[in-house]
């Protein structure tokens, strides 16, 4: 089966190929840098990142834009309460998220906009939806008339033939069961910031800033607009008319939205007090691949409830996958090839691809991955695994970690480590730890095997395991 996304706007599942030559034109919401990002946006950058790298890994070539929303209500209230300038305010938190994608093995978009820097495109579309009559402004705000769009709430599969006509909003998120003429350029009001532009000064609205940046990278017909269910209504909505009512033309193909993650069944809240940053869980000890591995081991449509129980279980999916890598390299093998080995190898990748292509469903294609590992572990134990199966097994895992990337162990856990060494325990670096292994070799070589059983007991007890190998050392912090 080739690949297929279910799309929010059609509701149902599509076969994907892009729209022109092999390239996906791709958009996705990125954050607002207020604050440090929590975990349930995590989870949607999480889903699309798996979804970046399968779209890579199926061939396509990817064009992928992502906004760095840093001007908004909040930031501009936020500075003015710091005395800092929005882009001194905004600065700290925009680095942060990057440091925080980055331990999540985030790639990167190929364009990351900052609204800020493009608000010249903004002003310009918001100058042609007045000249087609889609805007009209009030008390020096210009806003978008929803009437005049007929297909308003196709995405959200909302009626909202009861539009009270002229009824508007000045925020840029508003109640979900209402659609009200949206703003499109805020009037300045006072001493804050504010742009230049033909119809007054201001700032522009937060679904403004999308529209007109997606166009300008991708074009007027992207081929994949993805973000969190949240954004589905009124952002996206609002996205749709402003892009459509410029262009006249379909303004994305495949909407992907994310579903919410729950803490331990809760909806996260800073009330219940269980509102997690990426900063917050690095602090209490766990791994940013554990992170990673639980949040996108649960298909991107389904709720996914994040618990501390499912964080160690993570943890101990991860390790196992990487006994399994150590065993493949450090194991006497009989010469030769097990060509049922090499068979189910094959099919291991077969049902990993066939489940990724299947709207990225990620638990299909662990299970397979883990299926196949117990079914490898016994062959192992029983002789049945060749010389020459080595390289069909380092396939399958070298597949999975292309999408799943958690099998190296991280900087992320260098980071913490350090925080560690803070609170007055001593912690070996990887260079540190490769020179007692020299020192050791050393120690054997001269047949000094006490100096040597020292050394790694020495190191076993800061936590760090050797192996012995035909092909040398080789150690992982335990
Ligand atoms: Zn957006």
């Amino acid at each position: 089966m080739a690949l297929r996304f279910y799309n929010t706007l059609t509701q149902q599942m599509e076969f994907f190929h892009p729209l022109e030559d092999n390239t996906v034109r791709m958009y996705t919401c990125g954050p607002t840098v207020y604050n440090f990002v929590h975990i349930g946006n995590f989870r949607t950058f999480t889903f699309q990142d798996i979804l970046r790298r399968w779209l890579r890994y199926r061939g396509f070539k990817l064009k992928h834009v992502m906004n760095v929303t840093d001007v908004d209500d909040k930031i501009i209230k936020n500075a003015a309460k710091e005395h800092k300038s929005i882009d001194e305010y905004t600065s700290v938190y925009t680095r942060a998220f990057f440091e925080d994608a980055a331990k999540l093995r985030l790639q990167q978009p190929e364009h990351v906009a900052p609204a800020t820097k493009h608000i010249q495109v903004m002003v310009e579309a918001v100058e042609r939806l007045a000249a087609k009559g889609y805007t009209y402004t009030n008390e020096g705000s210009t806003y978008y008339r929803i009437a005049a769009f007929p297909d308003y709430g196709k995405l959200s599969h909302n009626d909202f033939g009861g539009i009270r006509s002229g009824a508007r909003v000045d925020v840029d998120e508003y109640d979900k069961a209402d659609a009200r003429d949206f703003v499109l350029w805020k009037a300045r009001r006072g001493d804050e910031p504010f742009w230049e532009a033909p119809f007054g000064e201001g700032r522009p609205g937060w679904h403004i800033e999308c529209s007109a940046m997606a166009m300008s990278y991708l074009g007027e017909t992207l081929d994949i607009h993805a973000g969190g269910v949240d954004l589905i209504f009124p952002h996206h909505e609002n996205e749709i008319a402003q892009s459509e009512a410029i262009s006249g033309k379909p303004f994305a193909r495949f909407w992907l939205h994310a579903e919410h993650l729950h803490i331990e069944s809760q909806k996260m809240s800073k009330s219940l007090g269980n509102f997690y940053t990426l900063r917050d869980l690095l602090g209490m000890g766990y791994h940013p691949e554990a992170i990673r591995y639980l949040l996108a081991s649960v298909p991107y449509r389904k709720k996914l409830n994040f618990t501390f129980e499912g964080l160690k279980a993570a943890t101990r999916s991860i390790e196992r996958l990487r006994d399994f890598e150590v065993r493949l390299t450090s194991t006497r093998l009989a010469p030769g090839k097990n060509e049922a080995v090499t068979e189910r190898s094959h099919e291991a990748i077969r049902m990993f691809e066939d489940a990724l292509d299947d709207d990225l469903n990620t638990a299909e294609a662990l299970a397979a991955i883990f299926e196949y590992v117990r079914a490898m572990n016994t062959a192992l134990d029983e002789g049945d695994f060749q010389e020459e199966n080595r390289w069909d097994a380092a396939r399958v895992l070298e597949v999975f970690d292309t999408i799943f990337d958690v099998l190296k162990p991280g900087e992320g856990a260098g980071k913490m480590d350090e925080e560690r060494s803070d609170a007055g325990d001593e912690v070996l670096s990887d260079v540190g730890i490769e020179a007692q292994i020299e020192e050791r070799n050393r120690a054997k070589r001269s047949r000094d095997f006490a100096r040597a059983d020292a050394i790694r007991a020495a190191l076993h007890d800061q936590g760090i395991v050797l192996e012995d190998t035909k092909d040398g050392v080789r150690w992982k912090r335990k």
